[in-house]
């Protein structure tokens, strides 16, 4: 039995790598060695010029549950994710999160780029939501969808559904209703009826998000930005009722920052990221304290992550030979948690 509790457990965190494909611009940029060695492991090595011969140093293995190569498609990305959207369907709370350094594909992974085939998890997960409606209908199962967007900037949430501009810098307080509920207050919650619905609002939250980037164009790389979609059920021949969230997370960049003056930002993310590290640590090691409380990340997060709850981390990596420590750090970052 406790076997299985532990098997369980594990299930429940999937930890998978993205290497993103060079872009046109980028063609003659060094690359270091990646080597696909199966379904589930790469080997990378930092490739030098000593004495004119080229020489490999020490290579380091990594394992996730599975590997996107360069070739990878936005839809082959999606056929693994889509098991979270049903769970969340199902009514589980479900976390999905894309890590990694600036430039790696974090927002090209959720979001996605322009025409439907480069479409990323967000809109192919509201899309698949909305074409399972229909079925559950038949079923008896009435669904609400509402969807929040948030930014977290220097350990403060912004609201991003609210067009008040003035509004947009206004901290949310969090409330913990009797240790376990918790939500945000003030934080717009908007019904959606259709994905056209859904993506209007994102394109709103963005829009929102970019005003703010505008003023301080670090700030977007050095945000975290949440996506909340609540899904509330009701079979009334049943009389059954669940809510489930899912939760789309694009994590602030993982790099260290250089300048001092941002050494703030750098702390404030570097934190939070290690706080979200140590929680899903926590959790797979079946801690009877978790440190939820410890960044605004987690904290909100809290009912979507352990218990009956399902999380998919993303690490996106690039192959630049510039980018091997910042690789390295991303890859012993997913191995922690894994
Ligand atoms: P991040 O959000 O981690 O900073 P982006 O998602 O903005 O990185 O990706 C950087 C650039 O690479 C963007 O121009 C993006 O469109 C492109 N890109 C990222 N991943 C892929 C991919 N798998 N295929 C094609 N282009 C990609
Ligand atoms: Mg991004």
């Amino acid at each position: 039995i406790l076997r299985n509790t532990v098997q369980d457990l594990k299930g429940n965190i999937r930890v998978y790598c993205r290497v993103r494909p060079p872009l046109d611009f980028e063609a003659s940029k060094p690359l270091y060695n990646l080597n696909v060695l199966d379904a589930c492991s790469i080997e990378v090595e930092k490739i030098e010029l000593l004495n004119s011969a080229r020489k490999g140093k020490p290579q380091h293995t990594f394992t996730f549950d599975g590997i996107f190569t360069p070739h990878s498609t936005q839809e082959d990305v999606f056929s693994e994710v889509s098991q979270m959207v049903q769970s969340a369907l199902d009514g589980y709370n479900v976390c999905i999160f894309a890590y990694g350094q600036t430039g790696s594909g974090k927002t090209y992974t959720m979001e996605g780029g322009s025409g439907e085939d480069n479409y990323g998890i967000i809109p192919r997960a509201i899309n698949m939501i909305f074409t399972c409606i229909g079925d559950l209908k038949r079923m008896g199962w009435d669904l609400t969808i509402k969807a929040s967007f948030l930014e977290i900037y220097n350990e403060v949430i912004y609201d991003l559904l609210n067009s008040c501009k003035d509004q947009l810098n206004h901290e949310i307080k969090m409330v913990n209703s009797k240790g376990t509920d918790l939500y945000v207050s003030n934080l717009k919650e908007e019904e959606v009826k259709s994905s056209h619905d859904f993506i209007r609002l994102l394109l709103f939250a963005q829009r929102n998000r970019q005003t703010a980037a505008t003023i301080n164009n670090e700030r977007s790389s050095r945000s975290h930005s949440v996506a909340q979609i609540k899904i509330t059920a009701i079979n009334e021949k049943r009389k059954e009722k669940f809510t489930s969230n899912l939760n789309l997370v694009d994590l602030a960049g993982s790099e260290s920052g250089k300048t001092t003056q941002r050494m703030d930002e750098t702390k404030h993310i570097n934190r939070s990221l290690s706080e979200l590290s140590k929680v899903i640590l926590s959790l797979q090691n079946n801690q009877s304290h978790i440190p939820y409380r410890n960044s605004k990340l987690t904290h909100l997060l809290m009912p979507s992550l352990g218990g009956n709850s399902k999380t998919l981390m993303l690490v996106n990596i690039n192959q630049f030979d510039e980018c091997f420590g910042e690789t390295l750090n991303s890859l012993r970052f997913a191995t922690k948690v894994n």
